[in-house]
Parts: structure tokens; C-alpha cells; sequence
């Protein structure tokens, strides 16, 4: 049986008392972390005093997962404020905390630079999670519970009984056929409370995938954001940062400390808020599109995050979003039963894919001029189409009649119009939007 996760986000309708006791709540829970912190840190420290010459710490000295598990059951009897909300908030927060010691652990087994779990002010902690959800916590609509016959009702003990829509009834689907809520978030977003759902679908295993008849190969940049291989280019992104530079500078401006202050930081983070919402919609809608018009994925396998490292161009490659749009594919396309296949990025720009003859290709030029078979393609269409080739040796090899002429010119496609331009079209000039047009 393969196991599918998914998460739904939906907006929560909160009222100003409702949102009084989530901050409080976000308030015990940081609190929680901190101790937890405290006390881990507190044992070390005892231990390095008294075994100065550098002996590691037993396991038995050391508290796991489980010890604070056991002892938070302690503090939930001594302790009024959190006998009042539900054991699965705090066991939430100890969960959080086991993943921030693990990861600290594993980062120093793998060399990186570990980096310490921080304190977390109460102001910053946005997120309750309950872990392992009973099915009465999420009440649909229409039952005994719940009377009303549109908004479905989160029920957990402690927490405001937020209400939220499920539109298109995708969480009622879901529920439907089999799949469980596992994990239940709430989130102060700057811009409202959310619900997340995460769901389990257990379903039977897709059947062998057969070779795609119709496969895409997908090549990122930043002169056009994607270029695929049977010659579609999508434009770049251009974020509208306008907003956001002008409610930054307005901060800064302000007095520490003022109450005009305050507001000027909330109106910032809300406008971060909705270019993320804004950039991440559109990443959905560029996703349905490649899923919905072919039926096998090849995408490259880059090494994101290194060269965000790098520090070249790394504001250009960031504004593209690769990683975030590499995750959202590889899920929806798993979810479809399309194969999504990661290649090995070396040497796809310098080979030509029609002969496989390699030559050095500087990054400024922008057309591949085979010097053996005399293909002339675009730079990143060819490499797409040789990314398409290596995921699915079969189905990629042939060359449309019209791309093996010399004077081939590209079909030109304005991004502008199309469905996942993500609401920035006038910002965009024609030279962005079509990078063929020096050719
Ligand atoms: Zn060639």
C-alpha cells in the first residue's frame, strides 16, 4: 500500500475573543519549549562541570522524548492552564522539540554547521499542532454537533471552536474514501487564522508506470522560469516588490517602541504575506497545467539551495521559486500517477539534443548552434529536451521536422496571457516575457 500525505489549509473565521485565546495558548506553548530547552541544556551543562575531560554523556543521564512525555503529564496535573486545553497541544510542542534536538543532532553528524535551538519568544510562536488526531476533533457539518449546514468545526479541548469551509468539499472527498486526519495545525498567518489538515490517503499501489507517450522535460531559469521540451516557455517571475520596499522604509522610519510602529510591522508582514500567497498560487496553476498536458515529468536535480549559497544571482534564483515548484510537481504528479523523474543536470545545456555532440556553451549565448549536425535551438529548449531524453530514453528521441532547419525560428509564446501569469503582466516588458526575440 503506498501512503499519500496531503495537507489542506483553510481559512478560519476567528472573533477577537476566540483570537485572545489562541495568542494565549501560542503563549504556554512557547513556554513549554523553553523549559524543555532550558532543562536539556541545563543537563549538559552539569554534566560538562562535573566530567571535565570531555566524557559524553550517558544515555540514561540524558531525558528522551518519551521521559518528557511522562513528565508533562506531571505538569498538566499540578498545573491549571494546561489541564484546561487538550494533552495533544502540549504533546504538540514536545513533539516540535524531540524534531529540533534530532535535527540539531543529525546536522552535527553530517558535518554542517549545527546550530543551537533558540528560544522562542511567545510573540513568534504561530503554531499549535495537534499530532495524532481523534476523528471528533474536526467536526463536519450537518450532524448532531454541528448544525449548521455549511462550516465545519474544530472541537479540541482548550482551543476556540473555529469554524472554517471546506469549498469544493475536498476534505469531505477525502475523508470519504478512506483517508484519516493525522495532523491538525492552527496558524496565526499575518493575514488570518488557518486550519491545516494533514491527511493520510492509504491507497493500492499505482500500477508499474508504462512509458509515457506524452513525456515533458523541464528546464529552469531565469531569463524565461521554465523552458519545456517541445518548445513552450513560461516568462520569469517578476515579483512586485513595490509594496513591500514602501511599508519597510515606512517602518523603519518609525519611532521604537510607538504604537505606529506596531501597525507599520503588521502591514509589512501582511504584504510579505500575500506575495507568498500570490507566488505560491501561481505555482499551483503552472503545476496543474504540466500535469494536466503530459503524462511524465523530467525535471533537473539541482542542488538548490548550494547555489543560493553561492551568493550568484541568488536573488534571481530565489524570486524563480525552483525548489518550491520542484515539490509542488513531484507531489501533484505522484498524486496523479504521473512519473516524476529527477536528472542529473550535468552537461544538459552543452549537449546537442538531436546528435549528442558536446561543446562549451558560455552562459551569454542564448542559442545552440550544434557545430556537428547543425541544429539551432534555443539554449534552454535544448536542454530541456535532453532532460526529457535521459528521464525517458524511449519516448524523447525524435526531433519535430520543423526544429531540424537551420533558420529555425522558435515558437514565440506570450506568457502574459496565460493562465498561471501570476497577476504581474504590466511589469513585465516584451523582451522578458520573450527571451527569443534577440534570436
Ligand atoms: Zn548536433
Amino acid at each position: 500500500m503506498a501512503q499519500l500525505t496531503e495537507t489542506f489549509r483553510f481559512g478560519a473565521k476567528c472573533s477577537p475573543s476566540q483570537h485572545r485565546r489562541l495568542v494565549e495558548v501560542c503563549g504556554m506553548c512557547s513556554e513549554l519549549y523553553n523549559a524543555c530547552l532550558e532543562s536539556w541544556r541545563g543537563t549538559y551543562a552539569w554534566w560538562r562541570e562535573h566530567h571535565p575531560d570531555g566524557a559524553p554523556l550517558p544515555r540514561d543521564r540524558s531525558q528522551s522524548h518519551f521521559d518528557r512525555l511522562k513528565m508533562f503529564t506531571g505538569v498538566r496535573r499540578d498545573c491549571p492552564e494546561w489541564s484546561a486545553v487538550s494533552v495533544k497541544v502540549g504533546r504538540g510542542v514536545l513533539r516540535r522539540f524531540h524534531r529540533a534536538e534530532r535535527s540539531l543532532y543529525k546536522r552535527c553528524q553530517t558535518g554542517k554547521r549545527p546550530g543551537y535551538p533558540r528560544f522562542k519568544s511567545r510573540h513568534r510562536w504561530r503554531t499549535i499542532e495537534i499530532p495524532d488526531v481523534s476523528p471528533s476533533m474536526l467536526v463536519p457539518p450537518g450532524t448532531r454537533k454541528n448544525r449548521s449546514d455549511r462550516w465545519w468545526r474544530l472541537a479540541v479541548k482548550g482551543l476556540p471552536r473555529l469554524r472554517f469551509r471546506d469549498k469544493g468539499n475536498r476534505l469531505a472527498t477525502a475523508l470519504g474514501c478512506g483517508a484519516r486526519v493525522v495532523d491538525l495545525r492552527v496558524v496565526r498567518t499575518a493575514l488570518r487564522v488557518e486550519v491545516h489538515a494533514v491527511v493520510k490517503h492509504s491507497r493500492a499501489d499505482n500500477p508499474p508506470a508504462e512509458e509515457p507517450v506524452r513525456p515533458v522535460g523541464v528546464d529552469v531559469g531565469l531569463r524565461s522560469r521554465l523552458a519545456l521540451s517541445d518548445g513552450t516557455t513560461v516568462g520569469a517571475r517578476q515579483p512586485d516588490r513595490g509594496t513591500i520596499k514602501r511599508r519597510q522604509r515606512a517602518l523603519s522610519r518609525a519611532v521604537k517602541g510607538s504604537r505606529g510602529r506596531a501597525k507599520k510591522r503588521s502591514a509589512l508582514a501582511k504584504a510579505w504575506r500575500r506575495e507568498t500567497e500570490r507566488a505560491r498560487q501561481a505555482d499551483y496553476r503552472l503545476v496543474h497545467h504540466l500535469i494536466s498536458s503530459y503524462d511524465g515529468v523530467a525535471v533537473e536535480d539541482l542542488n538548490v539551495a548550494g547555489m543560493l549559497r553561492a551568493k550568484m544571482f541568488s536573488r534571481q534564483i530565489s524570486d524563480q521559486r525552483w525548489a518550491a515548484l520542484t515539490q509542488i510537481l513531484e507531489h501533484k504528479a505522484e498524486k496523479a500517477g504521473i512519473p516524476c523523474v529527477r536528472v542529473n543536470p550535468a552537461n544538459t545545456t552543452t549537449d546537442c539534443s538531436h546528435c549528442g555532440h558536446r561543446q562549451p556553451m558560455p552562459l551569454g549565448a542564448r542559442v545552440y548552434a550544434c557545430g556537428d549536425c547543425g541544429m539551432v535551438m534555443c539554449r534552454d529548449v535544448n536542454a530541456a529536451r535532453n532532460i526529457c531524453a535521459r528521464a525517458f530514453p524511449g519516448s524523447g528521441g525524435t526531433l519535430p521536422d520543423a526544429m531540424r532547419t537551420t533558420n529555425f525560428r522558435h515558437k514565440t509564446h506570450d506568457t502574459s496571457r496565460e493562465p498561471w501569469a501570476d497577476g504581474h503582466r504590466r511589469t513585465v516588458s516584451p523582451e522578458q516575457t520573450n527571451v527569443y526575440s534577440s534570436i
